[in-house]
């Protein structure tokens, strides 16, 4: 057989129709393919229990015994069958709910079977469902059986027989077949400094593990290797475009900025502020293309860093834009950097899906004649009869908002690729950052204007809603404003309106005399738009909304944020909200609504919310929460590969090992054309051609 190439059609038990299936849901063509489907669990199989040993965290068990009876229970399509079933000493119910008929015609009493299963308990005695049931003459001795492998499949799979069982029996005879060897992909010195099992040892093992041990190893190398060719392949995508990348320079900082610096700035920048501008200075002096990613949490001061990076590009002559992901972000945008700058004479205009069509044009014309500096907006940007006459720098605002092809559309604009800033309120953990954000040159600020006082976080359960209504009209008094915040699933918008609504109803009821705005999704933009600005302008004390407010929105007065059913938001969602207050001078507060039964990670999530306000430190968390699958930001981007086997919460370590080796042997090697490195070049072309292109990440 040839693993690299063969189609697997002609696989014992696989055929056309399920190897179509193979393809389409998990991307699998070659026997390799199959061998590189790693199982996601193991089921000790390597001994036999006896039913007095199982507790309340038995998992998977196997027994050897006999049934003493089946009883039908119940009709229709309640009825299920029992079995009695005893291993000599002591015995436990078997059930099932499907499948009756085959169970009674295929299964007797007082034959020796032995069975394998999950014990649960119910009404305080264990019973197991649907046990898998074997003739124990049948059965292999324990010692052979070893740890089983569980595949992923999914639900179309299942309903045409590819289960995990059907999975195992096709990988099965493969694994054979390569136990006599096959090609290594790692170079011999980094098997030998690491300690690695060879790749042939580590597939076979990796399904049939021989034991705990050598399945601890066979993972350690396949993890080190997936985590490994990502960081070579992302770090000679680096120098390779280090080496190429042509950038407009901006060598001179000139009236704008300076005059900007000495006589319009209202305050002095922070530390971290000048820190990152200089890293930008130096990117956009040195003739290649900045490609920069600036992290920083909200509250920051990011949009004045944009702001000055953007002044760079108009001193030196060129255009620059920021794009934002929602209107009233772009227009508050606007507005600020507006208010910025004055009379400063430099040309700005927002650009949105509801300007009008007659101001269009001439927005489309300064653009064209160069005669506009600075544009503002969101999607609309993107369109292509917005052209510029020299584009030198885009900004983008919470890039995660925006997919990787929208993001690129915007320095497509050129010929030559304007300078790219991007930035995010959503931290980035460094191991996440490292893989995802390989290619980027990343900046931090990692300082709070002076004089914020930390927002105090509260975690409050329905049942107090007396105290916490006492708590807003405290607030209002003190000439405070509040913002309530309601949940938006995505499954059903009709019930969350209703939510919001029978929230806007209740706050207006409780408070009779208090003015509230209230903003949604599902608004006209020039609604939202009048209901934001009575907000922003303190004509109204409460704002009540979904999630529409999450990014961006800045109202100094506002000092109370309170989200109902906090328990329905993620880690990074709570935190960007919490960060709409806090941005005057008065303490402010966070309050966290929710019921009082809460599952272990919301309780967690609840009580990091409660101790840091740290985004770094929040967003730290919510990986080791979460996983890196489900992080906010990297779902909507996608991740530009798909780890099978490493995981960046668990595997930090290796991953920076991985990192440094990468580097190392590309400083030594950057061509990889010694004759020990020629296997990585070959596996990485391989890999290249398999995965998406990497120089689009940003
Ligand atoms: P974010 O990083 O969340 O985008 P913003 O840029 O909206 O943060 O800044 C938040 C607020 O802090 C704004 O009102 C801004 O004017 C103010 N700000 C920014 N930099 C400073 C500074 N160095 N000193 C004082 N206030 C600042
Ligand atoms: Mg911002």
């Amino acid at each position: 057989m040839d693993i690299y190439n063969q189609d697997i059609k002609f696989l014992a038990g696989v055929g056309p129709k399920k190897a179509e299936l193979l393809r389409t849901e998990l991307g699998l063509s070659t026997p390799e393919d199959l061998l590189r489907y790693y199982p996601y669990k193991y089921v000790d199989r390597s001994r036999f229990y006896y039913l007095h040993e199982i507790s309340a965290d038995t998992a998977y068990i196997q027994v050897k015994g006999q049934i003493v009876k089946f009883e039908k229970v119940g009709e229709g399509r309640n009825q299920r069958l029992t079995a009695i079933f005893t291993d000599g000493k002591s015995s436990i119910e078997l059930v099932w709910f499907k499948g009756i008929k085959y169970i009674t015609e295929n299964y007797k009493p007082r034959i020796d079977y032995v069975i394998f299963g999950k014990p649960t308990a119910f009404n305080g005695k264990y019973n197991i469902a649907h046990p898998e049931i074997e003739l124990a003459s049948k059965t292999p001795p324990a010692d052979q059986l070893g740890l089983q492998p569980y595949y992923n499949t999914s639900e179309k799979m299942k309903s045409s027989y590819l289960n995990s069982k059907a999975l195992q029996k096709i990988i099965f005879p493969i694994v054979q077949q390569i136990k006599l060897g096959i090609p290594e992909t790692l170079p011999a010195y980094i098997l030998k400094k690491f300690a690695l099992m060879n790749l042939t040892d580590s597939l076979v093992n990796v399904h049939f593990p021989k034991n705990a041990d050598t399945l601890r190893k066979a993972r350690q190398r396949l993890k080190f290797e997936e985590l490994f060719y990502i960081q070579l392949s992302i770090l000679r995508q680096t120098k390779w475009r280090d080496m190429h990348s042509v950038g407009f320079v901006f060598p001179i900082i000139g009236h704008y900025f300076n005059t900007f610096y000495k006589d319009y700035l209202p305050f002095e920048l922070t530390g971290a502020q000048k820190r990152v501008l200089k890293e930008i200075r130096l990117d956009v002096g040195t003739g290649k293309q900045m490609n920069r990613l600036l992290q920083g949490d909200v509250g920051s001061g990011k949009t004045l860093v944009a702001l000055m990076t953007m002044l760079m590009a108009v001193d030196n002559g060129y255009q620059a834009c920021i794009m934002a992901p929602t209107e009233i972000l772009a227009t508050q945008h606007f507005v600020t950097i507006q208010d910025f700058l004055k009379d400063l004479g430099v040309n700005t205009a927002l650009l949105t899906g509801s300007t009008k069509p007659k101001e269009r044009v001439p927005i489309h014309k300064q653009l064209q004649s160069g005669e506009l500096h600075i544009l503002i907006g969101t999607h609309a940007l993107l369109e292509d009869v917005v052209q510029f006459k020299n584009l030198g720098l885009v900004v983008i605002d919470e890039q995660h908002r925006f997919g990787v092809e929208q993001r690129s559309r915007l320095w497509k604009k050129n010929s030559q690729p304007p300078h790219i800033l991007v930035m995010t309120a959503t931290p980035i953990p460094r191991t996440l950052a490292m893989t995802l954000y390989g290619d980027l040159s990343v900046s931090v600020i990692d300082e709070l204007p002076p004089g914020r006082k930390p927002i105090e976080t509260l975690h409050y359960f329905e049942n107090k809603r007396q105290a916490l209504n006492g708590f807003i009209a405290k607030q209002v008094e003190l000439g405070r404003q509040i913002y309530i915040v309601y949940p938006l699933i995505q499954e059903s918008e009709k019930m969350d309106l209703k939510n919001l609504e029978e929230g806007y109803q209740y706050v207006q009821e409780t408070f009779p005399h208090y003015k509230i705005s209230m903003v949604h999704g599902k608004l006209k933009p020039a609604e939202k738009e009048y209901q934001m600005q009575r907000f922003v302008s303190g004509e109204t004390q409460i704002m009540v909304a979904t999630t529409v407010i999450e990014v961006g929105v800045n109202v100094p007065n506002a000092s109370v944020m309170i989200i109902e059913n906090a328990e329905r938001f993620g880690l990074s969602q709570l935190h960007q909200l919490r960060g709409r207050v806090g941005r005057g001078a008065e303490q402010s507060y966070c309050l966290l609504i929710t019921g009082f039964k809460l599952a272990t990670d919301t309780r967690k999530r609840m009580e990091i919310m409660t101790r840091t306000n740290d985004g770094f430190e929040i967003s730290e968390a919510d990986l080791q929460i979460r996983g890196p699958g489900d992080m906010d930001g990297t779902q909507q981007s996608g991740m530009p590969f798909e780890l099978k086997i490493a995981n960046l919460a668990q595997d930090g370590k290796m991953l920076e090992i991985a990192r440094n080796t990468a580097m190392e042997i590309l400083d030594e090697d950057p061509q990889l054309a010694s004759e020990e490195n020629l296997v990585l070049a070959k596996q990485l072309s391989k890999l290249n051609t398999n995965t998406m292109n990497w120089g689009t990440i940003s």
